[in-house]
Parts: structure tokens; C-alpha cells; sequence
């Protein structure tokens, strides 16, 4: 039975949908005004694991993952570009798209944009106006007033009194209560806006979401994931807006991820310990090492990235491929060794633990290469490659992926080139040739691997 960390209750639950095995899930995805780094890359790179891990235990999925595409960043930055709003959200939302697609993220089955959602959002506004929940200040603004949702500060575990304060009081927004919070925006000159019954203006962030997640997935659903950073106000707000609009409890399963540390700080622009996705990936073998890396801790908790650490997930993910390389085809998984496999993610998606169930595989599968018991060999490999599945991983062609190297070096072509020379220098028996094209290989960090059957196979080191 698969258990899943509820920030609700702060408890490991047993998971049960609400409709038969169907499963509702909405995360926060991104607010496009730059491309993604290596938080986001961490919040999306675990709900994608969720998504896939709940559909592979045969549940039917329909993901949500919302795009904000208009906000006072998106706003800030197309002024400083010189740039249309518009124009900077549908660039970043490409960018965004490009990076999941490298490190392997399905796409999600709806992914909304806050401003296809307009309509919805003013109705959720007028209803919660007309329920007595929020307020028009005198700016023109329409505010959440907090104190009326008797809830308030459940999920993130705070009380009213500690939240208030800490609050700043700003008395020009018009507040009457300085933990109000803004659904509705009033436009200033120039501001892109819609129009509604306040006037001219455009959604607040935390409105957009529960809007967005209500109008796709209805008034009460599974499970909605996010950073631990959106606990505190964004998704705390959410639940007082749906709950008090629809009446109903909101969500059944809340779920967070940890941060992500560079070498063991906080990551940020200031500290210049910040990286894109981009960045990083420019740096890698393949977009698949990050991935591997990024789920290589369990995802309540942080993660550190350094330098080493990329280093390490690097070398265990060639070794996993090097296992998988030259085994016979035909094999297929073996369900009792899947077993192990199904039983860490069943305990709250524990990845480090499936990864070393993973090891113990590809262990088994040299044993049997070396052992040269070509049916167990075929089977483990099915195995290994169908745990890899699970997990979004191991599917290259791992001939291909071992041939896939770091940084600038040789080409492809020019590595194909040299080992054909040696192997004419070798039938010429021409041997200090072939030793010499060797050594060369070997000093760019080509390994060349002869077979049996007369051919030379390669790898990079
Ligand atoms: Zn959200």
C-alpha cells in the first residue's frame, strides 16, 4: 500500500483516492520571468516522479501544473527589457518547456496559464466578496480578510497572533488586518489589465491557483504538491480561498519538497552560488545525470549540490549503464525482484532506498555476465531497465550513453575514424601503430574495448 507524507496532518498516510482509483493531483508550476534553476528543477524533476510512480501502481492520473504567466515580476522585467509582457512569459514558458523535456519530465495532462483563467478567477473573487470573505479596499484593490476563515495557519502549522505579529503594517494597501491578502489587483497606468467589477486590474498570485485547480479538477481532489516555500503563505492561502468559495474541504493530501543547497548554502543570486538549469546541464554527460542526481536524496528533505556530488551521480548512473551494456536481449523483468523496488517508493516515494535496489540489481546482472549465464543476464537487464522505467531512467540505448562524454574532446567522427585506423594497423600487423592510436585515445579519454568476435567497441572515460 503506498504512504505519502501529508503536510496536513504532518503524518505518513495511507494514499486513497476519493473516485475509485482515479487521482487528482495539482502542483504549482512556475511564474515564467527567467529560465528555471535548480529549485524549480527539483520541484518539478519530484512530481514528475510522483505522477509517473502513481500511474505505474495503476492509478488514473490527471496532472495539473499550472504556467503564471502574469505577475509583478513578469511585469518588472519586460519593463527593463523593453519587452512585451506577453512576449517575456510565452519566451520563459518556452524555455521551461525545453528544460523538462531534457531531464525527461512528462508533460503535464493541463497546464493552465493564469490568463486563459480570468473569468474563473472574478467569479471566485465575486463569490468570496459575496460570502463575506474579502473586502474592495479603498485603492480599488479586493483583499482576502483573513480573520473570517476560522482555519487560517492550519497547514503551515502557525497561529494568528504569531503571524500578525510579525507582519509589517502597511496601512496605504488599505488592509484592514495586516495578514490580508490581495485577489484582485487594480491596475496603475500602463499595467496590463481585464477588466472586472472592481475596475480594470488583474489576478493576485494565490487566487489564480485555487481558480485554476477548482475549474479542472473540482471543489475537493487528491493531492496538491509544491516547493516547502509555497507552505507558507501561497498554499495557506489557496486552502482559505477554495474552501471558503466551494464550501468543501480543498485538498486531501498536501505535499512538499525540500530546498536545494549549493555546497552547503543557501542558493541564491547574491551569494553567485546560483545556477540554471541550462548552466548545469551545459556541464553534463547527459541531462539524465541531474535527474538522477535530484532524486538521489529522498524529497522532503534538502539536497546538496556541489561540484562532487554531480561527480558522484555521474559515476554511479555510468555504472549502471555499463551493466546494462552488451547483456543478451529478450529477457523479462522479474516481478518478485521488482518487489523491493515497489516497496521503497511505496514508503513515501523513498528514492535513495530504490536506488539502492537499483545497485543491488546491476550487481547481480555483472555477476551474471561474469558468470556468462546468458538467461539470467537477459533477465536481470529486463529487470533493471523495467526499475529504471519506474524511476524515469535507464532507458538510453546504453551503448550510446557510454559513448557520451564531458566538455569539449573528440568527436564522435574522429574517434570512429582512429579506431578504424588501428584496427587496419592491427590486421596489417602493424602492432606499434595500433598501440600508438590507442595511447591517443586513451590521452582524450577514449577507452577502446576489443570483442571476441574482431570488432572494437568505444567509451568515453
Ligand atoms: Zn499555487
Amino acid at each position: 500500500m503506498l504512504c505519502i507524507h501529508n503536510s496536513l496532518t504532518g503524518r505518513k498516510e495511507p494514499f486513497k483516492p476519493m473516485r475509485d482509483n482515479q487521482v487528482r493531483m495539482y502542483v504549482c508550476g512556475m511564474t515564467v520571468y527567467d529560465h528555471i534553476h535548480l529549485g524549480h528543477a527539483r520541484m518539478l524533476t519530484v512530481f514528475d516522479l510522483v505522477q509517473r510512480y502513481l500511474r505505474a501502481r495503476g492509478f488514473d492520473v490527471t496532472y495539473v501544473r499550472n504556467v503564471t504567466d502574469i505577475d509583478d515580476k513578469i511585469i518588472q522585467r519586460a519593463a527593463q527589457n523593453g519587452e512585451d509582457w506577453a512576449a517575456l512569459a510565452r519566451r520563459f514558458t518556452d524555455s521551461m518547456h525545453e528544460d523538462c523535456a531534457r531531464l525527461g519530465l512528462a508533460p503535464p495532462d493541463h497546464e493552465p496559464r493564469a490568463t486563459a483563467y480570468i473569468p474563473a478567477i472574478v467569479a471566485m473573487t465575486r463569490t468570496l466578496i459575496d460570502k463575506g470573505y474579502a473586502y474592495v479596499a479603498e485603492d480599488g484593490d479586493v483583499l482576502y480578510a483573513v480573520r473570517k476563515f476560522a482555519d487560517y495557519g492550519r497547514l503551515s502549522g502557525k497561529r494568528l497572533e504569531d503571524l500578525r505579529a510579525g507582519a509589517r503594517v502597511e496601512v496605504d494597501e488599505g488592509k484592514r488586518d495586516p495578514l490580508d491578502f490581495v485577489l484582485w489587483k487594480h491596475a496603475k497606468p500602463g499595467e496590463p489589465s481585464w477588466p472586472s467589477p472592481w475596475g480594470p486590474g488583474r489576478p493576485g498570485w494565490h487566487i489564480e491557483c485555487s481558480a485554476m485547480s477548482v475549474s479542472l479538477l473540482g471543489d475537493h481532489f487528491d493531492l496538491h504538491g509544491g516547493g516547502m516555500d509555497l507552505k507558507f503563505p501561497h498554499h495557506e492561502n489557496e486552502i482559505a480561498q477554495s474552501c471558503a468559495a466551494c464550501g468543501t474541504p480543498f485538498v486531501n493530501v498536501w505535499m512538499h519538497n525540500g530546498f536545494v543547497r549549493v555546497d552547503d548554502e543557501k542558493m541564491s543570486k547574491s551569494l553567485g552560488n546560483f545556477f540554471t538549469v541550462r548552466d548545469v546541464l551545459s556541464t553534463l554527460r547527459d541531462p539524465e545525470v541531474l535527474r538522477f542526481f535530484l532524486l538521489s536524496s529522498h524529497y522532503r528533505g534538502p539536497i546538496n549540490y556541489s561540484a562532487a556530488q554531480l561527480a558522484q551521480a555521474d559515476e554511479t548512473l555510468l555504472g549502471l549503464y555499463r551493466a546494462l551494456a552488451d547483456t543478451p536481449g529478450g529477457g523479462t523483468a522479474d516481478p518478485v525482484a521488482m518487489e523491493p523496488l515497489t516497496a521503497a517508493m511505496d514508503d513515501d516515494f523513498n528514492t535513495p532506498e530504490a536506488f539502492a535496489v537499483l545497485q543491488a540489481e546491476a550487481r547481480a546482472l555483472n555477476a551474471a555476465k561474469a558468470t556468462g549465464d546468458g538467461a539470467s543476464a537477459a533477465a536481470r537487464a529486463a529487470t533493471l531497465r523495467a526499475m529504471g522505467r519506474v524511476l524515469g531512467l535507464l532507458q538510453a540505448d546504453p551503448a550510446e550513453y557510454l559513448k557520451r562524454g564531458v566538455g569539449a574532446g573528440l568527436a564522435d567522427a574522429d574517434i570512429e575514424r582512429l579506431a578504424a585506423e588501428r584496427r587496419a594497423a592491427r590486421t596489417a600487423r602493424r602492432f606499434k601503430d595500433a598501440d600508438r592510436i590507442r595511447d591517443e585515445l586513451a590521452a582524450a579519454g577514449v577507452i577502446l574495448e576489443d570483442k571476441p568476435d574482431g570488432s572494437t567497441a568505444w567509451r568515453r572515460a
